[in-house]
């Protein structure tokens, strides 16, 4: 459930409002992000994964869990990173394990011979 928006780091760009497909955040009139459903967020994970500069904490618990900012340390923004959006982070998809994948065998001509 998202937790906290950081006042420091936001931008207002405006990207967590627009990707939260539960309506969870209103603009406050000072362009920050203001929580103003959380019993309407489904612990998705998009607002933290859009949030181009780490400004978002989306707790794993489904139910309120009210955390400090100052005690998040490197959590804020943490899936965001994990998932490896960002300028300079790998793709995750690239740091995933899995069985190799086998090379297909070189195509045959008509005679049965490889090129
Ligand atoms: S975790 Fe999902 S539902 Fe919750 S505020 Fe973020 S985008 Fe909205
Ligand atoms: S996505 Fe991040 S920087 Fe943009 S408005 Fe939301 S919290 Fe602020």
């Amino acid at each position: 459930m998202i937790e906290i928006v950081s006042a420091e780091r936001c931008i207002t760009c405006d990207k967590c409002i627009a990707v939260c497909p539960t309506n969870v955040f209103d603009r406050a009139p000072d362009g920050l992000p203001e929580i103003a459903r959380q019993e309407d967020c489904q612990t998705c994970f998009m607002c933290e994964a859009y949030c181009p500069v780490d400004a978002l904490f989306v707790s794993p618990t489904t139910h309120p869990e009210p955390v400090d900012e100052a005690g998040l340390g490197d959590l804020l923004g943490s899936y965001r990173e994990r998932l490896g959006w960002g300028r300079g982070r790998t793709p995750g998809a690239r740091l995933a394990v899995g069985p190799e994948l086998r090379r297909p065998a070189p195509p045959r001509d008509k005679k049965g011979t490889t090129s």
